[in-house]
This record gives structure tokens, sequence and C-alpha cells, in this order.
């Protein structure tokens, strides 16, 4: 059981970002990608997620066996993955307890109600581990929301979705190191051998808090190097110079 990205090539307008993207994600396991600014991260999570921008050109995604390159966003996301940002920036006049509430609702057999009192009462307990006020739950999605609430909501929304595979792109960017410690508090939460994350960010904070099993360097559209948790260390001492033409043979 995994989330398996084969052989991957996707453009923006005409322009090709992915370039033979090889990647296995097994249920159980904590990979995160990193590598330099306009390498491809974020594209590779948005194709993986069906966000209609990017034009697939070759290869596969397939979840747990089946192929989700047909689906949609929502059909994905049902069927369980879950990016971080694909949900609305914004949602006016929605509080964020009905928001989360509709997302379950939508995943349930026909006529199937969601149990109110047992649905608040999952939320609260999350939203304790996330150290998130009882208050949050009537505001609109989102709205005035500041930097690190705006991440919180995120991995609430994840924890409430029990996705099967969760990718992060740059959950850490802009938190500081309390919100930072939270949000990892919460993905650790979620670690179980049925669950399978992909973590992307450029810088190797994050990773001292959610210790991955397997580290991935993007650049130019592909995977060039992969390795262990030390692999992300190593980066953060010496930088990604390694990567600049012709050195990657001895890196
Ligand atoms: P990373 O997340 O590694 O910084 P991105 O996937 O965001 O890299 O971007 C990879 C390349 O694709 C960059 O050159 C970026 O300008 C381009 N790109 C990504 N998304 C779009 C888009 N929607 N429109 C135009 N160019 C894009
Ligand atoms: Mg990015
Ligand atoms: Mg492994």
């Amino acid at each position: 059981m995994s989330l398996l990205i084969k052989d991957l090539y996707a453009n923006v307008e005409e322009t090709p970002i992915l370039k033979g993207v090889n990647l296995e994600i097994p249920k159980g396991e904590v990979h995160a990608i990193m590598g330099p600014n306009g390498s491809g991260k974020s594209t590779l999570s948005k194709v993986i997620a069906g966000h209609e921008d990017y034009e697939v050109k070759g290869g596969s995604v397939t979840l747990d066996g089946e192929d989700i390159m047909e689906m949609g966003v929502d059909e994905r996301s049902r069927e369980g993955v879950f990016l971080a940002f694909q949900y609305p920036a914004e949602v006016p006049g929605v509080s964020n307890a009905n928001f989360i509430r509709a997302a379950l609702q939508a995943r349930l057999p026909e006529g199937e109600e969601i149990d109110a009192v047992a649905y608040y009462k999952n939320l609260y307990s999350k939203m304790d581990v996330l150290e998130m006020d009882r208050k949050f739950t009537g505001r609109a999605v989102n709205e005035g929301f500041s930097g690190g609430e705006k991440k919180r909501n995120e991995i609430l929304q994840m924890m409430m979705l029990e996705p099967k595979y969760c990718i992060m792109d740059e959950t850490d960017s802009g938190l500081d190191i309390d919100a930072l410690k939270i949000v990892a508090k919460g993905v650790n939460a979620m670690r179980s051998p049925d669950r399978g994350f992909l973590v992307i960010t450029h810088y190797q904070r994050l990773l001292d808090y959610i210790q991955p099993d397997h580290v991935h360097v993007m650049h130019d559209g592909q995977i060039v190097k992969s390795g262990g948790k030390e692999l992300a260390l190593e980066l953060e001492e010496s930088g990604y110079d390694f990567l600049k033409e012709g050195q990657l043979a001895n890196a």
C-alpha cells in the first residue's frame, strides 16, 4: 500500500516543470522533499492533488494501486489524498466547525448523517492537541487569521479528515518556533502504520520536529538524491551547491 509516483511529467503553460519524477511513499512512512526554490516541489504536490493549472504529460500516480490521474480534486481528496493549502484561503460566512463538518459529511454514504455530539467531541479533542481556542470554531474559515492560525487550521482539517496520505507544502514557512512545535505535535499524533506523509520543506528545521524516514532532493523537476534523515542535516550544512552542473555525479 503506497502513494506511487512513476515517471511523472507535467507542464505549466507549455513549460515542462516535472521531468520524470519517481517516488514511492509506503503507508507508515514520512518522506520529506527538499530542494532549491523553483525546483518543482509545489508543482509535484499540486499535480498529485489534481490541480487544474498543470498539464500532465506522462507517467502515473496511484493510490494503493488505484490510478487517480483521471480524478478531479474533490474525488482525489475523498479517496484519501490531503494537500494542505488545497482548500480555499477564505470562506466568508462559513464557520470553521461547519466547513470541516461539511467536508466529513461529503465522505459519508447517502443518507448517513454526522452525529453532532460525537463530531464536536472529536473536534475539541483535536483542537486541544493544537492548543486552539474554542472560540475558533465559530469564526469564518481563515477570515482574519494570522499566518500561524491558518497553518494550525490546516492541520486541524487534516486531523479531522484522517486522509490516507497527507501532503504538506512548506507548512513551516512563516511559523515561529512555538507554532512549529504545535504543528509538528499534530502531525506526529497522526503518524500511523495506515498513513503516509509527504512533507515538503525548503528548510531543515521542520524535520527536527517531524522526523522523516526518507529525505529526497528535488532539482529541475526530478528527484536527484535520496537518503535517510541525516541527508537533511547534510543539506543544512552544505547547501545545494552540489546541484550545480557537473557536480552531481560526485555528490
Ligand atoms: P518549488 O516549490 O520547488 O519552489 P514550484 O513548483 O513552485 O517550485 O515551481 C517550479 C517552476 O514552475 C518555477 O519556475 C515556477 O515559476 C513555475 N511555475 C509553477 N507554477 C506555475 C504557474 N501556475 N504558472 C507559471 N509558472 C509556474
Ligand atoms: Mg514551493
Ligand atoms: Mg522505506
